[in-house]
Order: structure tokens, then C-alpha cells, then sequence
């Protein structure tokens, strides 16, 4: 008789767990949470983890929980799942739906939904950390699993740090995540070097001298001045950028006067660069506010500009040790099923916690659509209109094989190291 291999050992009690495992995803599902406010989800999971023989810290970050569970020595390896939803009134008319509504950072009631696959990332995690808490004779070391609030707004990974995150972790050797993304359910990707790209905004106030619009001549005009910086800035990536460097700079949003005959005294404008690395990124944030700093002299600016960065996601740059680790240990797992996954334009605030912990760290794919609606998708050349994707109304991961695929990945992935 065969042996079965550590991970197919531990991964026997897949079938077992897939009831619960399956009720938990829905149950999430029907109750998503906005960033900052995943309360209810943090409980479930607090209280899942200490049924599965971890040891838990809570309100990590705000809303952010840790397992850690201890098996003898060796390596320590950190799991990490995202647990928010996003503002979105879901449109998948599946029978367990959201129609939750609630308030947001603005004050403003607005509807939400599982809509970017939290949900699967949180039902996969505890799944995967059950079965290694039940399988402990197959492996050795340290497990750590991290669930985090605030993925969304890009402040959830820094907010677990900046809050006692690294005094509550063992030393940890390696951290992982996972994502379900718009591909075949019961596949998963792998993708060493920049994979997601880093996001940052920025709001720009310059300053003019109000005045009437007939007698410019006793006005600095913030609109000139504005207008001169989004042409100028048009040459960061064209004229200071490496050709085959990846980079995008768009000014989204202006706004400055009230009244076409009054010259206004402030101009905002709001920009979005993405970046694959911190090289790139720290030049073109650079260049921004030298070319902001140098048309308000040349337009005779009465006040210094105003920078506020906000939204800002880290980017995503897998090591390609551990990328190849993770990567062999899924060939020989799934086979023909683990494949390259292709850059991804989305960002994600993951890296914060690795760059944080100062350990490698590798981001991978699962696919989490009927493979059947792919295929038949892909045939007829419509899978951008037929098959939705993360952050839409219509995103439905089906349960399987999206739920077991992602706990297999998170379990197989782990045992490369423990
Ligand atoms: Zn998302
Ligand atoms: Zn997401």
C-alpha cells in the first residue's frame, strides 16, 4: 500500500469538514462587514479558532485576529485571509445574498456585499487551520494565522502592525495569502516577482490670489496654475520613466471657483499613481511634488502647496524562492491545475505585514468560477462580458471546487515549510 504523502494525510479530513466549512461560507456571506467594522466576523472567528486548539489574540488593529498554534519545533509559517466587504448592493441572486446595509466611514448608509471574496479567504483559512490543528502528528513547528480587517481601504495590515501585531506573533519564517480571482474554480496560481501593483493617491491644494476675473493681472489664477501642472505631469512616466517599467499616473479629479467671472484662490487636484516597485514608486512620488513645487513659483504662488497621500497599498513583489517552494509543492499536489498566474493590475496591503515582520512572503490565485460557465465563456470569446469579477454586483464564486481548492492550497503551501 502507498503512503500517502504529509499534505494528502493531513487533507483526509477535507470531506469532513466540508459541511461546516460550506455553512460558515455562507453564513459569512450573508453577513458581510465594511473595513473597520468586521466585528461580527472577527468573533466568528476568534471563537473557531479557540474550538481548533489555538491560542487567540483579538482586536488586533481594531477588528484583526491571530491563532498561533504551537507543535514542537521548527519553522513558523503565517496564513493570512482578509475578512471586509465593500459597498456594493449585491446583484448574484443566490439564495443566501446579502441585503445587509450599514453605515460608512462617511455617515452615509450604503448597502454591502462579499463582493471581492473575503469571505471565501476567511471559510478557506479556518478550514485549512482546523485540519492542520486535527493532523498535528504529520508535521512540526509553529502555525499563524492571521486574520485581517481593512483590507479594502489599504490600512488594515499597517493598522495590525502599528498595534501590538509583532508582540503577539512567534518569530515567523515565511507569510502567505491567497486570493480568489475570476478563473476556473479548482485552480490556483503562482507568480514569483512584482505580481500587484502598488496604489497610491494624492491630493494636491495650490494656491492663487482670489480676484475678478476681468482683472487678472491682480490675481495669481489657481485654474492656469492647476491646468500647467496635469500637462507637466504627463511627462513622469513618458519622460522620466524606464520604457519597460509599468507605471500609470491619472489625475481623476480637479476642482477649484464658483463663478465664471471670479478667479478662485485654491485648486484641488486628486491623482492616482500604480507602481509594481518601491524604486518606481519613491521617483514618481518625487517627481510629482518637485513639478507641483516648481509651476506654483513659476505662476507666482502666495503659499507653499498642500500634499496629503491617502489610499495607499504597498506593492505586492513575491519572492521567487518562495514562489518556486509553494510553486513545486502545488504542481505536485494538483498537477495540471496549479499554473502561472498573470500580473495583476489590483492592489493589496498583504506585503505590508511580511515587509513589516522583515520575513519573504509569496501572493497567490485561486480560481472561483464553474468551470463549465468558463469554458463556455471562453469559447465563444466573451469571458470579459459573461464572467464577472472581484468588486462586481454579480461576483459569485461557486463553492465548490473554490472552497477545498483554497484550503488544500493554504494547507499544502504551509507543509512546504512545517
Ligand atoms: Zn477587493
Ligand atoms: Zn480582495
Amino acid at each position: 500500500m502507498a503512503t500517502l504523502s504529509r499534505s494528502e494525510a493531513v487533507l483526509t479530513g477535507l470531506a469532513g469538514i466540508r459541511g461546516w466549512q460550506e455553512e460558515l461560507y455562507r453564513d459569512l456571506h450573508q453577513h458581510p462587514e465594511l473595513s473597520h467594522q468586521e466585528h461580527r466576523t472577527a468573533g466568528i472567528v476568534a471563537g473557531q479558532l479557540r474550538q481548533s486548539g489555538y491560542s487567540v489574540h483579538e482586536g488586533i488593529g481594531g477588528t484583526g485576529v491571530v491563532g498561533v498554534l504551537r507543535n514542537g519545533d521548527g519553522p513558523a509559517v503565517l496564513l493570512r485571509a482578509d475578512m471586509d466587504a465593500l459597498p456594493i448592493r449585491e446583484a448574484t441572486g443566490l439564495p443566501f445574498a446579502s441585503t445587509v446595509t450599514a453605515v460608512d466611514a462617511a455617515g452615509d448608509e450604503v448597502p454591502v456585499m462579499h463582493a471581492c471574496g473575503h469571505d471565501v479567504h476567511v471559510a478557506c483559512l479556518l478550514g485549512a487551520a482546523q485540519l492542520l490543528a486535527d493532523g498535528t502528528e504529520h508535521w512540526h513547528g509553529t502555525l499563524v494565522t492571521v486574520f485581517q480587517p481593512a483590507e479594502e481601504t489599504g490600512d488594515g495590515a499597517r493598522g495590525m502592525i502599528d498595534d501590538r501585531l509583532a508582540e503577539v506573533l512567534p518569530a515567523v519564517d515565511v507569510a502567505l495569502a491567497q486570493h480568489v480571482l475570476p478563473a476556473p474554480a479548482g485552480v490556483v496560481g503562482t507568480h514569483p516577482g512584482p505580481v500587484l501593483s502598488a496604489a497610491d493617491s494624492m491630493r494636491i491644494t495650490v494656491h492663487g490670489r482670489g480676484g475678478h476675473g476681468s482683472m487678472p493681472q491682480a490675481t495669481v489664477d489657481p485654474v492656469v496654475l492647476a491646468a500647467m501642472i496635469v500637462i507637466r505631469l504627463q511627462t513622469v512616466i513618458s519622460r522620466e520613466t524606464a520604457p519597460a517599467e509599468a507605471a500609470v499616473l491619472t489625475v481623476g479629479r480637479i476642482v477649484a471657483g464658483t463663478k465664471s467671472n471670479v478667479i478662485a484662490d485654491h485648486a484641488v487636484l486628486e491623482l492616482n499613481v500604480r507602481t509594481y516597485s518601491d524604486a518606481t514608486r519613491t521617483a514618481i512620488l518625487d517627481a510629482i511634488r518637485r513639478i507641483v513645487v516648481a509651476e506654483c513659483q513659476a505662476s507666482r504662488s502666495p503659499k507653499d502647496p498642500e500634499f496629503e497621500l491617502f489610499d495607499r497599498f504597498p506593492p505586492t513583489v513575491n519572492d521567487p524562492d518562495t514562489t518556486a517552494r509553494v510553486a513545486a509543492a502545488f504542481t505536485e499536489h494538483f498537477g495540471g491545475r496549479s499554473r502561472v498566474m498573470p500580473l495583476q493590475t489590483a492592489s493589496e496591503d498583504f506585503s505590508d505585514l511580511p515587509t513589516a515582520l522583515g520575513v519573504p512572503y509569496t501572493y497567490w490565485g485561486i480560481g472561483g468560477i464553474d468551470p463549465d460557465s468558463y469554458r463556455t465563456a471562453e469559447e465563444a470569446g466573451r469571458v470579459a462580458e459573461d464572467i464577472p469579477v472581484n468588486h462586481s454586483a454579480t461576483f459569485a464564486p461557486v463553492l465548490q471546487p473554490t472552497l477545498g481548492t483554497g484550503t488544500e492550497a493554504l494547507v499544502v503551501a504551509a507543509l512546504a515549510w512545517l
